[in-house]
């Protein structure tokens, strides 16, 4: 990212380059899934032009705590992650990346780059909300949502729903409150509720009932956890991060 664009942007200019990104959202398969009649599949070349133009005009934030947050993550989610992998073998590592943006959004690419925006991380309460906001992306990583792009509008919301309850079936087998799920999806201000999501949480808390007193409860994850103290470092980095990028 080049900081004198960010120093010049204008108003107009900022809501052009949001609505730039957020058509090219919807042309990657931000809400994309596997293939069906109508899908256009998303080239190699095509994902790597995409890449490059986001990394040009989004500043990346770079540092060893953003780093060490998301492989703490991945470790944590990784026996719900297992419980949804695919048998492909095309299905890539996720990346994370954290752009500089007053935008409020994550998305993945077809190659398994999860991106996330500085204004996202701020406003996320709890690292159990960004590990929720991590795991659906996965999810879309995994199925490979992102690899095929559809005009059929109905197609796109298919595949938002599983990543929905992929994130919560991901932290429930991981277990983290899959309730963490939808205070992520208030985050991403859908225009729509969740309504399959919904009730699929309200599965998972009607089966957790049958079992032992004990693990009834979803383990709050406490602010002297490593994960919580690392996350609420992260987003005192980002913000900071983000409001020098705004001033300059
Ligand atoms: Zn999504």
């Amino acid at each position: 990212m080049k900081s004198n664009n960010l120093r010049t942007r204008r108003p107009v200019a900022r809501s052009l380059v949001s609505i730039i990104l957020f058509s090219v959202l919807l042309l990657i398969g931000t809400y994309g899934c596997s293939s069906s009649v109508g899908d256009i599949e998303v080239s190699d070349e095509s994902q790597h032009r995409t890449k490059v133009w986001l990394l040009e005009r989004y500043q990346q934030i770079e540092h060893p705590l953003l780093s060490e947050l998301f492989q703490r993550s991945l470790e944590r989610l990784e026996p719900g992650v297992q419980s949804i992998a695919s048998q492909d073998k095309r299905t890539k590592e996720p990346r994370l990346y954290v752009i500089s943006s007053d935008e409020i959004t994550a998305f993945s690419l077809c190659d398994g780059s999860i991106f996330v925006t500085s204004k996202m991380i701020e406003l996320t309460p709890s690292s159990e909300v960004f590990m929720a906001i991590i795991a659906h992306e996965i999810s879309h990583v995994i199925h490979q949502h992102a690899c095929w792009t559809s005009e059929d509008k109905s197609a796109e919301l298919t595949k938002e729903i599983k990543a929905d309850s992929d994130a919560a079936r991901i932290l429930y087998v991981s277990y983290i409150n899959p309730h963490a799920t939808l205070q992520a999806l208030s985050l991403y201000y859908r225009k729509f509720i969740n309504a399959d999501a919904k009730k699929f949480i309200i599965t998972l808390d009607e089966r957790k009932k049958s079992l032992s007193r004990e693990l009834q409860q979803y383990p709050p994850i406490s602010s002297r956890m490593p994960e919580e103290r690392l996350f609420r470092k992260v987003r005192h980095l980002v913000s900071g991060f983000t409001k020098s990028s705004r001033n300059r």
